[in-house]
């Protein structure tokens, strides 16, 4: 191995305009550029792809990124094109190419021009594509949303569970798992299925001091409160999670009626619509949005003042991504949870036609929801210790941001939590 250290700082300038790595990222990247395998545990909006993106511009032959979502990965090559000389410097390889593409996408790959080659794991399986990859010159493998490969995780994609054995066949390199799930139970599996035991690993802290956290119980009046607690923020940007279709247009609606300006947005809304409110979203020509699951992948707003939970999640991961969209420039954030749970009994009976070993996981993960809803510790470090991190509720960045720790409840309760909480 050289003993020189290899210049990221250069290329950092070149290839991308910055003039500082962002949290780990440096650590990361010089793991990558000296050839080792390197998982990386970083909450949303981190900065993951640089951290393979720049090791794949600087290194010769070409670095494959499985990623689940084709959207995701055309908004990553327009991107890295935008930086190049050369369009084939970023690929795509999908199921939607044609004849042509595909033989411009396989010659640019073996002209070494492609630093990043872009794929669906659905399109790694095929026999066509491995014979020719596995004659090229690879430089790694990186594996992004990392955590589609756990069941454990809020992304299931049973296709990712065979990349270890392709990633064999195609060659000898280096492995690059990527995920912003910190529970050690999904991290675990990721390691176990892509065999990365002797990775390099590195873990970003998930605590996000500027989010204030509040659990409120949900009663016949939460749409009173919900309203009252908009109309005390003039103009600000926020989201409400509901869990069903009809109670997000039930309720954009009477928002509406009440002078809040609001849309909703959810799955059963035609494609036209659904980018429509999105987009009048991010341009502030609407201050809430009134949504399910479906909304908020990679939208990246910087300004949302407070995430509403009308209904409570499924599991913390969920409330942790859905509620870290809110202050993602640092300034307030404000997290409220209605709970009820009458809520948690729906949510089970949502599964109960599910195979039992996904019922047994549902109910556990519940369960962590009941005890986040439910606690009289700090939410920060309840939330933290989900992911397997310490806090200090004391002194730790953002304490006191949360209505257990504002406002203390009875001493005896709060001990007999900390007590519950240091066994799980
Ligand atoms: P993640 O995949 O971890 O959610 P992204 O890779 O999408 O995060 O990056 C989030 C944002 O951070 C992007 O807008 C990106 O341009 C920016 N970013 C990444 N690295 C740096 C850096 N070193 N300096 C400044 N901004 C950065
Ligand atoms: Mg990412």
């Amino acid at each position: 191995m050289n003993q020189d250290k290899i210049d990221l700082y250069g290329p950092l300038k070149k290839y991308f305009g910055f003039n500082k790595f962002k949290g780990l990222q440096e650590g990361v990247v010089r793991s990558i550029a000296e050839g080792n395998d390197t998982f990386v545990i970083m909450p949303t909006g981190g900065g993951k792809s640089l951290c393979y993106q720049l090791p794949a511009l600087m290194k010769e032959g070409t670095a494959i990124v499985v990623s689940p979502l084709i959207a995701l990965m055309k908004n990553q090559v327009d991107a890295i094109r935008g930086i190049s000389e050369h369009q084939g410097v970023a690929h795509v390889l999908n199921s939607s190419l044609n004849k042509t593409e595909i033989n411009r996408v396989k010659s640019d790959i073996e002209n070494g021009i492609t630093k990043l080659l872009y794929v669906a794991p659905e399109s790694l399986t095929k026999d066509e594509y491995v014979d020719f990859l596995k004659e090229q010159n690879i430089s790694f493998f990186a594996i992004d949303e990392a955590h589609c490969i756990s069941e454990w995780g809020h992304d299931f994609r049973p296709e990712y569970r065979n990349l270890r054995k392709i990633i064999e066949r195609i060659g000898n390199v280096p492995i690059i798992g990527l995920t912003a799930t910190a529970t050690p139970k999904v991290q675990e599996d990721i390691i176990k299925t892509l065999g990365m035991n002797n990775a390099n690993t590195f873990k970003a802290s998930f605590n996000r001091p500027n989010l204030f956290y509040e659990v409120k119980p949900k009663t016949k009046d939460v749409v009173a409160d919900i309203i009252r607690f908009i109309k005390q923020r003039p103009g600000k940007s926020g989201v409400i999670y509901c869990l069903s279709r009809k109670k997000v247009e039930e309720l954009a609606q009477t928002l509406q009626v009440n002078g809040i300006s609001a849309l909703p947005y959810h799955a059963g809304l035609d494609a036209k619509s659904r980018s429509k409110h999105q987009d009048m979203f991010l341009m502030e020509d609407v201050d809430v949005i009134v949504a399910t699951i479906a909304f908020g992948m990679g939208i990246d707003k910087p300004d949302v003042r407070f995430v509403i939970h009308h209904d409570i999640p499924k599991s913390l991961e969920s409330y942790y991504q859905e509620t870290g969209r809110a202050g993602r420039d640092d300034g307030e954030g404000y997290c409220l949870a209605f709970y009820a749970y009458k809520d948690i009994e729906k949510l089970e009976k949502f599964m109960a036609n599910k195979p039992v070993s996904e019922q047994e996981l549902g109910h556990a993960l519940l369960q962590e929801v009941v005890g986040y809803a439910e606690t009289s510790i700090s939410r920060r470090q309840y939330l933290l210790h989900y992911f397997g991190e310490e806090f200090d509720p004391v002194n730790g960045l953002g304490a006191k941001m949360d209505d257990n720790t504002k406002n203390p409840k009875k001493k005896t309760e709060a001990t007999d939590c900390v007590v519950k909480l240091l066994k799980v």
